[in-house]
C-alpha cells in the first residue's frame, strides 16, 4: 500500500470510494490526458467524474479565472452585482430553451437539486414528488430521498413523499421481451395507477435523469419522457430534467439530454462540467417558478466571482469549437467500436450510450449476470494499459465512460483499442 493510501485510510470516512485497488494520485494534466505521482499518463476517459469537460489546462479557463483572482475579488457576496454571474445566466437561460427562464447559482449538484426540489414543492404546496428507479440526484436528505438506486441510497429518512416510476430499469420479468411502445404503455399505466391510488395529495415535480449517470448510464426508451409529461401536464404536475451529467453537448444529439425527447422541462439542474473543476451548479426554471417568494434563500458562494469567471470560459470553449458537434463524432465512432467488439465477446452483456456519455455492462458469459469482479478486472488492465474510467451501475458492473468534450478522433481511436483490447484479455480468461 503507498504511504499516501495508508494515510488515507488513517483520516478519511472508510465509505469514501475509490476506483481502483491501487489508486493512483493524479499531480498534473494536459488536454485530455492526466499524470500521476510516478510520472504515467492516462487518458482521462471519466473527465474527473465528468467534471473536466474540456479538458486540463485550458488556457482560456486559466486566464479568464486568473484575470478575476488579480481584480483583488475572489468573492465578496452574491447579494452585490455580479457582472460574470449574470452573463453566465443570460447564457444558460437562452441555451435551456425554458420560456422566462431565471438561473439560480449553487456550489454543487446535490445543492441545484435541493432547490430545484424546493421549488417545486413551494409553488405546489406538496411534499409529493416523483422520481425514477436507479436514479442519483446527490448527497443531501432531499436528494436522497429522490434517489432510487440502493447502492448509493444511505438513509431511508426522507423529507419528502416519494413515488417510483420505471423507466431505464426492464429488469423486471414483466416487462421481459417488451417492445419499446409497450413498455411505454406500461409505464405510463402504472404512473397514472401511481396517481390515482398512492398519492394523497397534488404531486409536486416529477425529477429525472434523461441518462441515469451512477445507475451505469442506462437510458429510459425514446418516447418515455414525452409520454410521462403528457401525464404530468394535464396534472398540473412540474418535470425536473437532472442535467448534472448529461448537460452541455455531451449527448452530442442535444444540448441537455431531456432535449433528445423533445420535452421542455419546467427546470433543470446542473453542475459537474460547467466550471471545468470549478464548483458551480444551479438551476434553470420557469421565472415564475423561480420567483415564488421565500422559495430559495441565498446562497454564500453559489456563482461566486471565480467559478462564474471559469463556467463562462468554459461555456463559451464549448460553443465557439462546437463540442456538441464533436462529442458526436467521436462518441459515434467508440459507440459503434464498442458494439462490434461486443458481438463476439459475450462477457460484453450490454454497450449504450449517446455522445461521449457510453457505458458497457461485464456480464458472466455463462449466465448473463452482472459480473462487478470483471469490472473490476477492467478497471485495474486499463489503469495499466494508461486509460481512466468509471465503474458504476447498481451492481458494479457497468463500465461508465465519459471523456472530455474535446476529445480529438485520434484520442477516440486510442481509447477504444485500450477498452477493447481489455475486453478480449477478460473474455479470454473467463471463457
Ligand atoms: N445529480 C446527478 C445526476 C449526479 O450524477 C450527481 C453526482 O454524481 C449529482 C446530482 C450530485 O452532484 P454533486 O456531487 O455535485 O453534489
Amino acid at each position: 500500500m503507498s504511504d499516501l493510501l495508508a494515510r488515507h485510510r488513517a483520516v478519511m470516512p472508510n465509505w469514501l470510494a475509490l476506483n481502483y485497488s491501487e489508486p493512483i494520485e493524479i499531480v498534473g494534466g494536459k488536454g485530455n490526458r492526466v499524470v500521476d505521482a510516478s510520472g504515467k499518463t492516462y487518458l482521462d476517459f471519466f473527465a474527473g467524474i465528468l467534471t473536466n469537460m474540456i479538458g486540463y489546462d485550458v488556457p482560456e479557463v486559466r486566464e479568464a479565472v486568473e484575470r478575476q483572482i488579480a481584480t483583488g475579488v475572489v468573492h465578496t457576496s452574491t447579494v452585490y452585482l455580479l457582472r460574470g454571474q449574470i452573463e453566465l445566466a443570460e447564457k444558460i437561460a437562452r441555451l435551456s430553451g425554458i420560456p422566462d427562464a431565471k438561473v439560480f447559482f449553487t456550489n454543487s449538484g446535490t445543492e441545484a437539486n435541493e432547490t430545484a426540489l424546493l421549488l417545486a414543492t413551494y409553488a405546489r404546496k406538496s411534499d409529493e414528488v416523483l422520481a425514477m428507479r436507479q436514479s442519483y440526484h446527490g448527497r443531501s436528505f432531499g436528494a436522497i430521498a429522490v434517489t432510487g438506486n440502493r447502492s448509493w441510497k444511505n438513509s431511508s429518512l426522507s423529507p419528502l413523499n416519494v413515488h417510483f416510476l420505471h423507466g431505464a430499469d426492464r429488469h423486471l420479468a414483466q416487462f421481459r421481451g417488451m417492445s419499446d411502445a409497450d413498455y411505454i404503455a406500461a409505464c405510463v399505466d402504472d404512473l397514472r395507477h401511481v396517481l390515482a391510488t398512492e398519492a394523497a395529495k397534488g404531486v409536486a415535480a416529477l425529477i429525472a435523469e434523461p441518462i441515469q449517470g451512477v445507475g451505469g448510464f442506462t437510458m429510459a426508451p425514446d418516447g418515455l419522457f414525452a409520454a410521462y409529461k403528457e401525464v404530468l401536464d394535464e396534472e398540473g404536475i412540474l418535470f425536473i430534467s437532472d442535467e448534472v451529467q448529461t448537460g452541455w453537448g455531451r449527448t452530442g444529439s442535444a444540448f441537455f439530454g431531456i432535449q433528445n425527447h423533445g420535452v421542455t422541462p419546467d427546470m433543470m439542474t446542473f453542475a459537474k462540467g460547467l466550471g471545468n473543476g470549478f464548483a458551480i451548479g444551479g438551476v434553470v426554471a420557469r421565472g415564475d417558478l423561480m420567483d415564488g417568494p421565500h422559495a430559495v434563500g441565498l446562497s454564500t458562494f453559489g456563482g461566486n466571482p471565480v467559478a462564474t469567471a471559469a463556467a463562462n470560459a468554459t461555456l463559451d470553449y464549448v460553443l465557439d469549437h462546437d463540442l456538441q458537434a464533436n462529442a458526436l463524432r467521436t462518441g459515434t465512432l467508440i459507440i459503434e467500436g464498442l458494439k462490434e467488439a461486443a458481438a463476439r465477446l459475450p462477457v460484453v452483456g450490454d454497450v449504450r450510450g449517446k455522445g461521449l456519455m457510453f457505458a458497457v455492462e461485464l456480464v458472466d458469459p455463462a449466465t448473463g449476470a452482472h459480473a462487478p469482479a470483471l469490472a473490476a478486472r477492467f478497471m485495474e488492465l486499463t489503469k495499466e494499459a494508461g486509460l481512466l474510467a468509471g465503474k458504476g451501475g447498481l451492481y458494479g458492473s457497468a463500465i461508465r465512460m465519459a471523456p472530455p468534450l474535446t476529445l480529438t478522433g485520434d484520442e477516440a481511436r486510442e481509447g477504444l483499442g485500450i477498452i477493447v483490447h481489455a475486453l478480449e484479455t477478460i473474455n479470454a480468461e473467463v471463457t
